[in-house]
């Protein structure tokens, strides 16, 4: 018998995937922005590949994926470092350039990774106030202090989905002082257009203070092998090379990012179909009624207006039980409404949607 207290300590993602699910429904994970995509024939050939090497250590340079890299998007490839995820790179800039006591700025709804990277380093966190669910540039400047060090921002960003335009960009580049390391993680920016990601690396490129992340966990399916990547300013190469762990990109990633990057027409397809599903799943979920804040990347975050959290805990629970399927729970304050999905295939987005159709009105 499952009481209105069960839904007092909502679950997460993690405690879902470990919990039986009532009816024996197949579990489908859309509660961690992944690809739905099992690895390509030619990507998971690399993977076998390289397992027959695993005795040898990988490239601790990680010289063939940079120099793709560096081909692909026309940037110097001294300028690119490859890391165990984007994840380690953001660790490795928080502890490269901010000491106990220092600021790291963030949005109001930055990326959890980033109060994580502060408290590990002793930082103060200092988020800046949001204009509907969007970083405001405005907002983050106002916030810089002469403590401030570090400035994450991630766009699109995670769990909102929202982004700033290049120009918004270009101008906080500009604006904020050069002595203050501002950190522009591109995760999901293959979600946006072809054009957003190229004018945000000239943005590292133009500025001594400016390093964007990249990953290929989202979309080019890889989040099991770890890896990522940024480009950083000449000058703060070296201090990120010292600050990273020498074998953090295991040989097996390498060789699965490089294999990736060689089937440019998979990702973009992949992407597109994300992106398709995206658009179709928003408008349903508008028609039942839910706010839906509009996305750039492969996940939505919805919720009922004017929730304080307890229908949002209940949805996520019904879609678990009804059909199999665990989704995010936002907890950060001012988002208790919401949950976030990542898009999965159409029959699993539709299987979403019909359950969420069948989730009893308020008061019902
Ligand atoms: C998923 C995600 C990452 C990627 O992390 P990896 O360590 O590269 O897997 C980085 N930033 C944001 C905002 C994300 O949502």
């Amino acid at each position: 018998m499952k009481g209105p207290s069960a839904y007092i300590e909502p679950l997460t993602v993690r405690q879902r995937i470990q919990r039986a699910q009532p009816h024996g429904l197949p579990l489908i994970n859309m509660g961690y922005n992944e690809l739905p995509y099992p690895p390509s024939p030619h990507v998971s050939t690399a993977i076998k590949e390289a397992m027959g090497r695993i005795n040898s250590y990988g490239d601790p340079t990680c010289r063939k994926l940079r120099q793709a890299l560096s081909d692909i998007h026309d940037l110097p490839a001294d300028s690119i470092i490859c890391g165990n995820g984007s994840e380690e790179l953001l660790d490795v800039i928080g502890r490269c350039f901010a000491r106990p006591g220092d600021g790291i700025l963030i949005p109001e709804f930055g990326y959890i990774q980033f109060p994580i990277v502060a408290n590990r380093v002793g930082a103060t966190l200092v988020k800046a106030a949001e204009t509907d669910f969007c970083t405001n540039v405005d907002a983050i400047l106002a916030a810089v202090t002469d403590r401030t060090r570090i400035v994450f921002l991630a766009n699109p960003n995670n769990p909102t989905g929202t982004m700033c335009s290049v120009a918004e960009l270009d101008r906080l580049a500009r604006e904020l002082p050069e002595n203050i390391v501002l950190t522009l993680d591109l995760a999901y920016g293959e979600f946006v257009d072809p054009n957003y990601c190229p004018a945000v690396h000239r943005l590292a490129l133009r500025h001594d203070n400016v390093i964007v992340t990249r990953t290929f966990s989202k979309a080019f399916g890889l989040a099991g092998l770890r890896a990522g990547w940024c480009v950083a300013p000449a000058a703060l190469v070296p201090v990120l090379y010292a600050g990273r762990g020498m074998g953090t990109v295991n040989a097996v990633a390498q060789a699965a990012a490089l294999a990736a990057l060689e089937q440019p027409q998979t990702v973009a397809e992949q992407v597109a179909s994300i992106v398709g599903e995206r658009e179709r799943v928003a408008k349903a979920c508008a028609a039942m009624g839910l706010q839906v804040v509009q996305s750039h990347t492969n996940f939505l975050m919805v919720g009922e207006p004017g929730d304080d959290g307890t229908r949002a805990d209940a949805l996520a629970e019904h879609v678990f039980d009804t059909a199999g399927i665990i989704v995010n729970r936002t907890r950060e304050a001012g988002l208790e409404r919401f949950i976030r999905f990542s898009l999965s295939f159409p029959e699993h987005n539709d299987l979403l949607l019909k359950s969420m159709e069948s989730f009893p009105a308020a008061g019902a």
